[in-house]
């Protein structure tokens, strides 16, 4: 029970019971408005009697108004600048209200007379005054929207202005002049009117230029109309003088309390929202000063024609006034002014920063160096020339995805830094993106490009140091030299083409673009459509050459290899293709291709040759495709599906292909938990082959065929050939001999140790249907080319 007594609505009556007895009051309010009209009226034409019910409708809707401004005060939700609000209201209607009934006493004491603003008792006039001061005081202390001290300036400024113009309106108009001017009691209503009309201009200035705060906008306005009835209600004087037995809270008071009851009301049905916050750009405009200017300067040129009026005095003091008012407000308007330009200078500077430069290494952008590129061509000096560097980091993925990207934005930053170092001071350093970065050196002959591309080099040939990892990362760096044709996009394009030759190359060098790079690219593009329709349209085959146990030489296994059925270029290599696969991602479906097709064979020749088919095939693997997500699964659905165990597979990848490690090594872990075995093709040529032994799962070595060529003549070849003997047989791994053409090869490296071989001397790479002859039953276990 007690949280739900915390709940605003559980303390308050139902806003539904609220809303009913709130309009029953305001209907109340606008029927003894309009009695109260027509008691007016009637007065106007003579006496009616009695007296006294003239007034009861003052003091009766100011009671309402009180009670309504407290209950609203006490609504839950609308904060504590908006309950003090409307209590100090509410106080200020209780004030109105003692005044009025002592004035109504007054009044009715002294019936025909009291009326006179020069009668009013002391203590009423005292009592409007505070009533008139309290909301005064309350609207001006409402946080407005005014924040900024240039605004509030502004705000008081402008309440000023029109303050003394629409004061010195009234003044002029309804009461110098038209009443005693003695002093007295006259001075004294003469004065609370002033003051009250004042206050109320001055407010509703405030109310118009600097909004609500926490009040309801609707509220605010009904307020206003109810500070406008009070302001202008000193004008019935200038009716009440010729009938004394009326007096102006008579007409107004049910007219301003029914407008102080619907804003309560307005205010008890506004959503309960955060106060707006109004910026300084859409500032609200009246043109209330502005009026206020014109009326006080058109009184003054009244006063030309009335020379011996005494109330240009106080006309020309009030235009004074108000003209000094608004040459500050203008002084301080354009003070403001000069500092927001200042400030949007700034913004839109900081903006172009932005938009033209990478936020995470603070060098320029893509667009930015494309532009100062353009700039560079088209100021074009002579013998000045124009060169663009395109850098790309080797190998950065792998720091990414093994170090996460914290230590990979590290190291771009770091990298963005030294780049820097490398060249001059008006030189264009930029990220074009990721990995990828560019230099436009301007002015430079070719040995000036040479010094700057081999500092660039030298400069990735010390480690970076990222949250305590050494990271010793290289790049390939294509070089674009301006020609007089060239515009931005080819320097550029130039540039790119001459970084994937050197990347072809071998990675950590660089290349010049040259003419011929374009049409090789050219080449490889159109290779790469071909090779899409030789997937589909099958124009690919297998090939298989025999695994044999030395020194026998009886086949145990196969190894599938891809060729290509070209239709005008005839039967291609995989040299022709596999690397534009491997660079396009054709090689994933083209991979797959292989694995179903390698699966299918074998589970062939088991049905044709049974004991005597192979006894596994090994099938070649490309980095992309161990990248790929779910590629695990789908070998082993492969596997399972052309009838075969996982054991009867041989997944060969090259050590550049699994170095990258992460999600390569993840695919190969789950294979071989399977039962699929791995082996390390080409074992020798990568660069860290014994690290890689330590992490990655392998069951196989492959020695390198640059080993075998000369391991019967060459000690030194022998000797690495024995190395990796060692190391396969220290890790347990069966180690198998490359590319053996000869039987001089094949015996040394049986006398080595080798026990598994490969290579011409044995058997050449054949079609499937040729796999029988070796395998066939009728061949038994005496090898291809028995050793004698
Ligand atoms: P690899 O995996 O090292 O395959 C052995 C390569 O050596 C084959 O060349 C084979 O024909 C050749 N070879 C075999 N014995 C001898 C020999 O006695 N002397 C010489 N000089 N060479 C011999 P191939 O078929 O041209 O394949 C070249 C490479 O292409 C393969 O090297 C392999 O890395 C790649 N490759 C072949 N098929 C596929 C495939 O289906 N997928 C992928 N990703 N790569 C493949
Ligand atoms: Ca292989
Ligand atoms: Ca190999």
């Amino acid at each position: 029970m007690a949280d739900v007594d915390q709940t605003p609505t559980a303390r308050a009556p139902s806003p539904i019971g609220r809303r009913v007895s709130g309009r029953a009051l305001l209907a109340s309010c606008l029927v003894l408005a309009f009695a109260e009209s027509v008691w007016f009226v009637l007065g106007l034409t003579g006496s009616p009697e009695p007296a006294a019910v003239g007034w009861i409708a003052a003091p009766v809707a100011m009671a309402m108004c009180a009670a309504t401004l407290f209950r609203t005060a006490g609504m839950p939700g609308i904060g504590i600048a908006g309950r003090r609000f409307w209590r100090q209201l509410g106080v200020g209607c209780v004030f109105m209200l003692a005044s009025v009934i002592v004035q109504a006493i007054g009044a009715l004491e002294k019936p025909g007379h009291v009326a006179l603003p020069a009668n009013t008792p002391r203590v009423a006039v005292v009592g409007y005054l505070v009533a008139v001061l309290i909301p005064f005081w309350a609207l001006i202390r409402l946080p407005g929207t005014a924040q900024t001290v240039q605004a509030r300036l502004r705000l008081a400024l402008d309440s000023s202005t029109v303050a003394i113009g629409g004061g010195l309106f009234v003044y002029y108009f309804f009461f110098a002049g038209s009443n005693d001017r003695s002093g007295g009691s006259g001075f004294w209503g003469q004065f609370v009117v002033g003051l009250l009309a004042m206050a109320v201009l001055a407010t509703l200035t405030k109310i118009l230029l600097s909004g609500a705060g926490p009040i309801d906008p609707g509220a605010l306005r009904a307020l206003a109309l109810c500070m406008l009835i009070g302001g202008l209600s000193p004008a019935l004087f200038q009716i009440t003088n010729h009938h004394p037995q009326l007096a102006p809270p008579q007409l107004t008071d049910a007219f301003i309390a029914t407008a102080v009851i619907y804003g309560c009301l307005r205010q008890q049905r506004a959503p309960r929202r955060a106060p707006s916050v109004r910026t300084d750009r859409e500032r609200p405009r009246t043109w209330l000063p502005y009026l206020a200017v014109v009326a006080t300067d058109a009184l003054l040129l009244v006063g030309i024609f009335q020379p011996d009026d005494d109330r240009q005095i106080v006309v020309a003091v009030c235009a004074v006034a108000v003209t000094l008012l608004v040459v500050t407000r203008q002084l301080a308007a354009m003070h403001e002014n000069e500092g927001l330009l200042a400030q949007l200078r700034e913004q839109r500077e900081i903006l172009r920063h932005r938009v033209t430069h990478d936020a995470l290494t603070t060098l320029a952008n893509r667009d930015l160096f494309r532009e100062r590129t353009e700039q560079e061509l088209a100021a074009g000096a002579d013998e000045a020339r124009t060169a663009v560097l395109l850098i790309d980091l080797d190998d950065f993925k792998a720091v990414n995805d093994t170090l996460g990207h914290s230590v990979g934005d590290q190291l771009l930053v770091a990298v963005a830094a030294r780049l820097r170092e490398c060249v001059r001071p008006f030189d264009v350093v930029a990220r074009l993106g990721g990995d990828e970065f560019a230099i436009l050196l301007a002015g430079v002959d070719r040995s000036g490009i040479d010094g700057i591309v081999d500092r660039v080099l030298a400069s990735f040939s010390r480690a970076i140091v990222v949250e305590s990892h050494s990271l010793l990362v290289r790049a390939s760096v294509g070089v674009a030299v301006a020609d007089e044709r060239d515009e931005t996009g080819d320097l550029l394009r130039n540039a790119d083409i001459a970084m994937y030759a050197a990347k072809a190359g071998g990675k950590g060098r660089h290349a010049y673009y040259s003419t011929g790079m374009h049409a090789e690219l050219l080449e490889r593009s159109e290779l790469a459509a071909q090779l899409q329709e030789a997937i589909d349209h099958g124009q690919l085959r297998l090939v298989f050459q025999p695994v044999v146990r030395l020194p026998g030489g009886s086949p145990i296994g196969v190894e599938a290899l891809v060729r290509w059925q070209h239709p005008a270029r005839g039967l291609l290599a995989p040299g022709a293709f596999i690397p534009t696969a491997e660079q396009t991602g054709l090689i994933v479906p083209l991979g797959r291709w292989v694995m179903v097709e390698a699966c299918h064979q074998l589970g062939q020749w088991r049905r044709d040759l049974g004991e005597a088919a192979p006894k596994a095939v090994g099938v070649n693997v490309a980095a992309p495709q161990l990248r790929q997500p779910g590629y695990a699964a789908d070998v082993l659905s492969i596997i399972a599906a052309a009838g075969l165990t996982p054991d009867d597979i041989l997944l060969e990848v090259t050590e550049t292909a699994v170095v990258e490690g992460g999600s390569t090594f993840d695919a190969l872990r789950e294979l071989r938990t399977a039962g699929v075995r791995i082996g390390l093709d080409d074992f020798g040529t990568g660069q860290s082959s014994l690290g890689l032994l330590r992490e990655c799962p392998v069951d196989v070595l492959k020695l390198d065929k640059s080993f075998v060529e000369h391991v019967a003549e060459n000690r030194e070849q022998a000797a690495i050939a024995e190395a990796v003997l060692h190391i396969a047989q220290a890790l347990g791994l069966a180690a198998v001999a490359e590319g053996v053409e000869s039987e001089a090869q094949a015996g040394r490296l049986y006398d080595i140790g080798y026990r598994f071989a490969q290579g011409f001397h044995f058997a050449r790479p054949v079609p499937p249907a040729q796999i029988p002859d070796y395998f066939g039953a009728d061949r038994g276990a005496d090898g291809l080319r028995p050793r004698h």
